[in-house]
């Protein structure tokens, strides 16, 4: 018998080995349907003053966007969307002006921000189902909020992600994402924008372009629009899990014209939609990697990294952190690359 590969990720000292003898079809993820059994929706409109005042709502306004705040025990109704403070925040505001984080080289405290984006008033309005124009909405709140959270001096990185499912986290059926901003870079992006560095220092490009290059043409291509490329990475570690990268070079999400607004919502839309229509909705998390620092800007490319899950990590993952994959990103892809076509289609 063959060995299999293992494959090292473009940026992290992350090894995966693609377990293709395993003879896994991608649809044998496929999710059995369940009894759903569900009570009141705090996040569903009229519910508002089940949840703390919003930080940000949209409102329709003429056909425009009026953003406004709850403010004074008031709840704005007839929203388009909502970001609420999490009602269990993990990282909180500092409460005195000059906060000490790091209080020892293993200690630091929790300080920043942990807020919830409620994606659309309709309690099923999910990405791989929704109107590309709520999208539209969702994307420009993600920009909203991590243009005022990253101008705070406390605030060194700002994760924006979606958990899908309660087999990803999800606690609440209704549509929603978090953000958390935190007071230092987490590990794995303070270990991409490293290895960016280094492949900057030594190639004077970017390694994102680089691989952009690569995979649009290459066997693990999904799709591509007019500002983005999507792929199934090369050491997948999950099976089916897809990169989205714009195709403009910048480090932070924030330098996102209209129109690249509008590309990513529907990349989104079909990406996430092909997705569910391949296996059935299954569970997923999505997260942005994007750097605020100065030093990320030449050699750093923010992108979309989206992990189905379809597997439950075990002894060996946890005590190695190497992984095990049984679809390779090549059969993943062109799963995936029929499933998105198909959902463009029938979009359009
Ligand atoms: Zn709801
Ligand atoms: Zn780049
Ligand atoms: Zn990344």
């Amino acid at each position: 018998m063959a060995s299999n590969e293992v494959r090292k990720d473009y940026l992290l000292n992350r090894w995966v080995v693609i377990a293709k003898d395993r003879k896994k079809r991608p649809t044998d993820f496929a999710k059995k349907d369940l009894l759903k059994k569900e009570g009141i929706c705090p996040l569903c409109p009229g519910n508002e003053s089940m949840t703390p005042p919003a930080v940000l709502v949209y409102l329709s306004a003429d056909g425009e966007i009026r953003k406004e705040k709850d403010q004074n025990g008031f709840r704005h109704k007839e929203w388009l969307l909502r970001v609420i403070p999490n009602m269990y925040p993990v990282f909180t505001p500092p409460t005195k002006k000059n906060v000490l984080i790091k209080e020892s080289p293993e200690l630091a405290r929790a300080v920043g921000h942990h807020e919830v984006i409620i994606e659309s008033p309709c309690h099923d309005e999910h990405p791989a189902t929704a109107r590309v124009s709520q999208l539209v909405h969702v994307i420009n709140a993600y920009l909203d909020r991590l243009a005022v959270l990253s101008k705070k001096s406390y605030v060194k990185y700002v994760s924006i992600f979606r958990n899908h499912g309660p087999e990803a986290g999800a606690s609440l059926s209704h549509p929603h994402s978090q953000l958390i901003a935190t007071p230092f870079v987490p590990a794995i992006p303070e270990e991409e924008l490293e290895a960016s560095k280094r492949f900057w220092n030594k190639n004077s490009e970017c390694l994102f372009c680089n691989v952009l290059k690569k995979e649009t043409a290459g066997p693990r291509f999904i799709l591509e629009n007019s500002s983005f490329v999507v792929f199934a990475p090369w050491a997948s570690v999950n099976p089916l899990e897809f990169w989205v990268l714009p195709k403009r070079h910048r480090s932070n999400m924030l330098s996102m014209s209209g129109g690249e607004v509008k590309d990513l919502a529907e990349t989104l839309r079909v990406c996430l939609g092909g997705l569910r229509s391949l296996l059935n909705d299954p569970p997923y998390n999505f997260g942005f990697h994007t750097l605020l620092s100065e030093d990320a800007r030449d050699c750093y490319h923010w992108h979309l990294e989206v992990y189905p899950k379809l597997l439950t990590w075990a002894g060996f993952e946890k005590s190695t952190g190497m992984f095990i994959n049984m679809i390779s990103p090549e059969d993943a892809a062109a799963e995936l690359r029929a499933a998105v076509q198909a959902e463009k289609k029938a979009l359009k």
